[in-house]
């Protein structure tokens, strides 16, 4: 686990004001990175680091010798980042992501002699256009809170909710990375087969029962060599950092066609990420013991250590709202419908590298991996409508009279993610955010 070190330090304060607002998702103690461009700007898309409502242009920070007295590996991680995507640096290792954040926490504080030449590489969020913060090369979907899988199970097998591998295997699948987008993103509903309740056959159609999923995206950074599995000690140490993530889920497809092989179309159609990457460092303040109740079994040795134990789990606060398009037109804000915390995850970040690689399988950088559904263990805190409304069956109530037990088109929804901690700066995650449009027309 990374020490906690000057630049988590909660009485700095930089001279971005905006970053030191209460409340401010990007104080001078997060540094996330993202990929941006200007809107109506062609220039293609460069590395950025959010501070307050602003974000550093490291590219021109770079070109401007801003990193020149901060050494080797802080200048390497500035020049990886001279490029249209995040995976060069993440390439680099914890080393350079950690030298790099440390110049840009001296030059972004109050009184740094640099303020006056990284002022000129400062850019406003508002307005600029932001990409998937890598190119996915892999995307695996992991399914890491067990009050999600009981909840889903208990909807499809009342007598039998929990499958016995769920307590063995951080349960995963591979994914499909092309249709990843970033916040802002319109999701088309998906169309295909569905076994409607009764029906003998199938039919082709929009999906009726479209859901999200509140999971956080884990990036990789270094990857291991095909055949080499990365043991659970080293794990994080092959981690970039976190975002939040929607996977947005068609469960009527999914209920149909994901046995035996797992979810195919139901998946596949997009899924949002949001545009800052927290970096495991910035994490750092915010991890907790790793817990398995003495009721249950224990993991197997590769999936355990007393690194684990001592601060595996990581307190993400996460939150999820939704805006239909009636409430738009009526001037309602965005609706919470649930919050839950990524520290009640049964399967921490490191097991899930460790188990993804145990067999030889090879990581690179800017694979991703998303956690599953965050549900917490109250029923408040279910982390898709599927089980908000039990199956479909409670209808929520929503500020503009209208109901929901699945979205409709026009809705948007968006995640955010916060972490606090005694003694800690606060830091957020932004938000992701992402609106369904209508199905095309049936082929
Ligand atoms: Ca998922």
């Amino acid at each position: 686990m990374i020490p906690l070190n000057e630049t988590h330090n909660p009485q700095l304060r930089s001279w971005v004001e905006s970053a030191n607002t209460p409340g401010s998702d990007f104080p001078i103690q997060n540094l996330p990175f993202g990929v941006f461009r200007l809107q109506g700007n062609p220039h293609v898309f460069r590395v950025g680091v959010a501070i307050g409502g602003l974000m550093v242009d490291l590219t021109a920070a770079q070109a401007g010798g801003i990193f020149d007295a901060y050494g080797g590996l802080a200048q390497a991680g500035a020049l990886a980042c001279r490029a249209p995507t995040l995976n060069a640096f993440m390439a680099l290792g914890a080393p350079a992501w950690s030298a790099l954040r440390l110049a840009l926490s001296r030059a972004l504080r109050e009184g740094a002699p640099q303020q006056a030449a990284l002022q000129a590489c400062l850019l406003p969020q508002t307005g600029a256009e932001f990409a998937v913060p890598a190119h996915i090369g892999d995307y695996t979907d992991f399914y890491t809170s067990v009050h999600h899988a009981t909840n889903i199970g208990k909807l499809l097998r009342p007598d039998n909710p929990l499958l016995p591998n769920y307590k063995w295997i951080p349960i995963g699948y591979h994914g499909r990375s092309s249709s990843i987008g970033v916040s802002g993103q319109a999701v088309r509903r998906p169309v295909s087969q569905v076994m409607r309740p009764g029906a003998t056959e199938p039919v082709l159609t929009p999906s009726t029962r479209l859901d999200y999923e509140l999971e956080v995206g884990i990036f990789i950074g270094p990857g291991n060599v095909l055949g080499d599995p990365v043991p659970v000690t080293q794990a994080e140490q092959h981690v970039f950092g976190l975002c939040l993530f929607n996977d947005w889920s068609a469960r009527d497809v999914q209920g149909w066609e994901y046995q035996p092989l797992g979810p195919f179309l139901s998946k596949n159609f997009a899924s949002t990420a949001s545009p800052w990457v927290v970096t495991m460092e910035a994490l750092a303040p915010f991890r907790q013991p790793w817990t398995r109740s003495s009721g249950d079994p224990q993991p197997l040795p590769y999936l355990d250590s007393a690194e684990l134990r001592q601060s595996g789990a990581i307190s993400i606060e996460l939150e999820v709202f939704i805006q239909s398009d009636a409430m738009r037109k009526q001037g309602l804000i965005e609706h919470q419908l649930s919050h839950s915390n990524f520290r009640d995850a049964y399967w921490s970040v490191s097991q899930m590298v460790a188990h993804h690689t145990v067999n030889g399988c090879n990581l690179q950088p800017g694979d991703l991996l998303g956690s599953g559904t965050q549900s917490g263990p109250t029923e408040a805190e279910a982390g898709s409508l599927m089980e908000l409304s039990k199956g479909g069956k409670q209808p929520l109530p929503l500020p503009s009279g209208e109901t929901r037990t699945f979205l409709e088109d026009g809705d948007t929804v968006i995640f955010r993610g916060a972490c606090t901690a005694p003694g800690a700066a606060r830091i957020g995650f932004g938000e992701v955010r992402g609106t369904l449009l209508p199905a095309r027309p049936l082929p």
